[in-house]
């Protein structure tokens, strides 16, 4: 599904992502954990499309294309998705038809007919109880005046409208309480399939007690050094990133 070959990427003006390695395949689910400024949201970043993330050499295959040749929405359309360590908030634009307008713009780019307000609504209602969100988030402008775990809950909603067929979350957990953080890994296991694979940012192995990952990479000075089972994330959760400058 996603392969990563000896990226090198720049972010602003530094070099972040120092020859980075990884494969996904079909119905996977990786961790990315490692120490701050590493490189791991650069990563999410640089797979989105992100404009201040520039790559320098290396290459990027997903689903049989050059996925650095794409544009952000192009790539959306391919399905890929992430999911902000920060949401952001848009004033002025209502969450429903910012959802909808998203998956309309997928949908025309794949060559599918556009879902219907009504059709939506439909949708969105199903989608909404299992995500346990109230109903007036959708009604508000995105984001705005959320809860920092609220704000965490509606980038999982927007996955599950979406449905890619790669889900980045960028540290969706950090910041959420116990009940929040269930609720997140609840949306994640359900969109769980053969044909759709994750990658999991996370700072603590807390959120990977109730995502079960198939591997754990430690990301560190722009790079996977280590990779391993589930195991690898208690491992790491007891002995900290320490040893990585032995
Ligand atoms: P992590 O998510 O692992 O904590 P990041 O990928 O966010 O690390 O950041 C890696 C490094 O890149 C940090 O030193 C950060 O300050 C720097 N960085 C990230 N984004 C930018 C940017 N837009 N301009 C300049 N430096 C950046
Ligand atoms: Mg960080
Ligand atoms: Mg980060």
């Amino acid at each position: 599904m996603l392969t990563i070959k000896d990226i090198y990427a720049k972010a602003g003006d530094k070099d972040i992502l120092k020859g980075l390695n990884l494969e996904v395949k079909p119905g996977e689910v990786h961790a990315i954990m490692g120490p701050n400024g590493a490189g791991k949201s650069t990563l999410g970043n640089l797979l989105a499309g992100m404009p201040y993330v520039e790559p320098q050499s290396g290459s990027v295959e997903f689903l049989g294309k050059d996925l650095l040749a794409l544009d952000p929405e192009e790539r959306a359309a391919e399905g890929v998705f992430l999911a902000f360590q920060y949401p952001v908030e848009i004033p002025g634009v209502n969450n429903m038809y910012f959802l909808r307008t998203a998956l309309n713009a997928q949908r025309k780019y794949r060559g599918e007919e556009p879902v219907d307000s009504a059709q939506f609504l439909r949708m969105v209602k199903q989608k909404i109880k299992a995500m346990n969100m109230r109903d007036d988030l959708l009604k508000r402008p995105v984001n705005v005046g959320f809860s920092g775990g609220e704000k965490k809950r509606n980038e999982v909603f927007q996955m599950g409208v979406l449905e890619p067929r790669l889900a980045i979350l960028d540290e969706t957990d950090s910041g959420l309480d116990i009940d929040a953080l269930k609720i997140v890994a609840d949306g994640v296991n359900q969109l769980r399939s053969a044909d759709r694979s994750f990658i999991i940012i996370t700072h603590y192995q807390r959120l990977l007690d109730y995502i079960e990952p198939d591997f754990v990479h430690v990301l560190a000075d722009g790079k996977i050094v280590k990779s391993g089972s589930k195991k690898l994330a208690l491992e790491l959760e007891e002995q900290g990133y320490g040893w990585l400058n032995q």
